[in-house]
Parts: C-alpha cells; sequence; structure tokens
C-alpha cells in the first residue's frame, strides 16, 4: 500500500524528464528513480484549492488498494510544496486506438475482442473491490507495448468507492462515454462503466460513436435517448455475437444492463479461440480502420483545439490580471 508522503521532496529521489501526455488535471512525465535507474511514469497535479487536493488524494488511495494486470500500478506518493505526485509503472504502447490503426496492426473481431476481454476483467476486479472508475473511455486504455495485446487502463480521477446503501450521482465524464444516468443526474454505480464499455466497444468494432452529436448538448440527449443502430456499413462485417454483446451493455434501464461478471461469461469473450468461429473473427476490418482512423484524428483535433482555446482563456485572464495590476 503506498502512502502520501509529504515530509520529502521527490526531486531527492527520483529525476522528472520529459513531458509523457497531458489531461484536464495533470501532466504526466516521464522519469526515473535516481537509486534503481528505473523508468516511471508521474502524474503531477498542482492544487491550489482544498477540493483539487482531496480529488488527487481519492486518486492515489485507489490506485493503492488495486492490484490487476490491466490496470496501472502506483509506485509512490508524494505532497510537496502545494503538488502532489504520483508514481506510476510506465506504459510505453500508447493509447490502444493509436495502436489499432497504426498501418502494420491487423484489425480484426478476434483482436477486438481481445482487448474487450482485458478491459472487462480488469472492470470486474474493480467492481469486486466496490470500486468504480466512471472515465472509462478509449485515451484512459492504453496499450502496454507497441507490439503485444496487453493493455492498461489509467486515470482514475473520476473513480469513486462504491457503497450499494449509499446513493452517488455526479456530473462529470466525456459525454461520448457517459451512461443516460450520469446525464440525467441518476443513481450511478458500476453499471456505470458498463455501459461505457458498450460505446468503447462499438467504437473499436466500427469507427462509429454511436450517440456523438455536433456538441455536448446534442451528444447527451441522443444518450438520453439510448437508441442507437447497427445500419451502417462496417457493421456488415461484424458478427452476430459482437452485436448481441454491445446490445446487453447499452440498455437505457441500468438493472437490466449487464454485469462485468456476466459479460466475461458472454459468447463473444469466450469463444476467442473457437476455431469454428474464426472466419468471422478473422476477416480484416478495412473498412473499420479507415473510419477509427478518421475518428482518432478528429479527437486530436478536438484535444488541440480545446487546449489552444484553454491556452488564449489563460492569456486574455493573465493580460486582464496585467491590466488590473498596473
Ligand atoms: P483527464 O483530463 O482525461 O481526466 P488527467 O489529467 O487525469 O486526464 P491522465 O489521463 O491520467 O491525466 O494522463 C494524461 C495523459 O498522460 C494520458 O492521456 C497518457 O497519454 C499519459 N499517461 C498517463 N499515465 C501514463 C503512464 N502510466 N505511462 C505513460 N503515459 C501515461
Amino acid at each position: 500500500n503506498v502512502t502520501i508522503k509529504t515530509d520529502e521532496n521527490p526531486a531527492d529521489k527520483y529525476n522528472i524528464l520529459p513531458e509523457l501526455g497531458r489531461g484536464s488535471f495533470g501532466t504526466v512525465f516521464l522519469c526515473k528513480e535516481k537509486a534503481s535507474d528505473l523508468e516511471l511514469a508521474v502524474k503531477i497535479v498542482t492544487y491550489k484549492k482544498k477540493k483539487e487536493k482531496t480529488m488527487m488524494e481519492l486518486e492515489i488511495d485507489i490506485l493503492s488498494s488495486l492490484n490487476h494486470p490491466a490496470i496501472i500500478s502506483i509506485y509512490d506518493a508524494f505532497d510537496y510544496g502545494n503538488k502532489l505526485y504520483c508514481f506510476m509503472e510506465l506504459v510505453q504502447g500508447g493509447e490502444l486506438f493509436e495502436r489499432v490503426i497504426d498501418e502494420d496492426f491487423v484489425l480484426t473481431e478476434r483482436a477486438c475482442a481481445c482487448f474487450i476481454r482485458q478491459i472487462v476483467e480488469a472492470i470486474d476486479y474493480m467492481h469486486s473491490k466496490r470500486i468504480i472508475h466512471l472515465d472509462m473511455k478509449p485515451e484512459n486504455v492504453l496499450c502496454l507495448s507497441k507490439q503485444g495485446n496487453r493493455i492498461k487502463i489509467i486515470d482514475f480521477g473520476f473513480a469513486r468507492r462504491y457503497d450499494p446503501h449509499k446513493q452517488l450521482q455526479v456530473m462529470f465524464g466525456t459525454a461520448e462515454f457517459s451512461a443516460p444516468e450520469v446525464v440525467a443526474f441518476e443513481e450511478i454505480g458500476p453499471w456505470t462503466d458498463m455501459w461505457s464499455i458498450g460505446v468503447i466497444c462499438y467504437v473499436l468494432l466500427s469507427g462509429l460513436s454511436p450517440f456523438v452529436g455536433a456538441d455536448d448538448f446534442e451528444t447527451m440527449t441522443n444518450v438520453s435517448f439510448a437508441k442507437y443502430s447497427f445500419d451502417y456499413a462496417p457493421f456488415e462485417e461484424i458478427s452476430s455475437t459482437a452485436k448481441d454483446f454491445i446490445e446487453k451493455l447499452l440498455i437505457k434501464e441500468p438493472t437490466k444492463r449487464m454485469k462485468a461478471k456476466n459479460a466475461l461469461k458472454h459468447e463473444w469473450l469466450t469463444q476467442l479461440d473457437c476455431i469454428s468461429e474464426s472466419s468471422h473473427k478473422d476477416i480484416t476490418l478495412s473498412l473499420t480502420k479507415t473510419k477509427l482512423k478518421r475518428y482518432v484524428i478528429l479527437r486530436r483535433w478536438r484535444k488541440a483545439a480545446l487546449s489552444v482555446m484553454f491556452i488564449n482563456k489563460l492569456n486574455k485572464l493573465s493580460n486582464s490580471h496585467l491590466l488590473n495590476s498596473c
């Protein structure tokens, strides 16, 4: 169990190296433990308010209670100079969706099922420990390496401990992957993660996003109706077993939605190595790949545009601050 050190400077033990990625809360850097030369990733969150600190402390606490091959493991943690440092194992394969659009990656239903199986196994493990992730989206599924098929779930910034006797509601997450109960501000629970897995699976198999609209409001409206369809060209190549798997997850009523335990027993995930199914499972999904490429590029653009907007906002703020202080 990792506890947060409050009286040590992390720079005494670690060298912080170039940035690996950035999210809305923290920045993740490559780093090296001085004593062992071990390469790690460190997420640094600068906190100004108590709430920001509490959120990151919860993320660290949750991560340190998890131990699963498909979940990022925590190594060390510090609270130093108004910053929280969370040292984690380093994942070098990049985002799952970036990997599957690689020229050399052969995208088949079998490969998709292999990824989804690992995601469901990790989620089942979390749920058995009464932890819900609440931010399952493609960016939070990384590949361990550029070659193999092993994945790691990251970013427990929204994760919560779940008590079935207490009602929990949240108003965050990414609209495209959020469940109807999140959008309606109704009770959330393990079932909320299962919806998001359904959306990830739909996108992975088709390159299309089932509920995305022109803006977040339209997306949330689409999610709240929970209406989607398989009537698009990429789905012509997809087996009915895979569609059935998605259909059992994208159900508006949370109690009717497939649980992680049952998802692991679903034919689509159990028959991964079945030879009789291989005809379907081994078709190269070329149309899906083309659509996925577009999907990934569009998301990259959106992320870049959002950070430009953020920087502009910061500039405006600092300009007005300068004017005010003149
Ligand atoms: P969000 O805004 O999505 O909540 P965040 O601020 O909580 O993001 P993370 O999603 O945890 O931050 O990390 C930001 C980025 O850093 C990730 O998208 C990923 O590219 C990279 N990253 C995070 N953890 C690791 C890791 N262990 N190894 C390598 N890269 C990582």
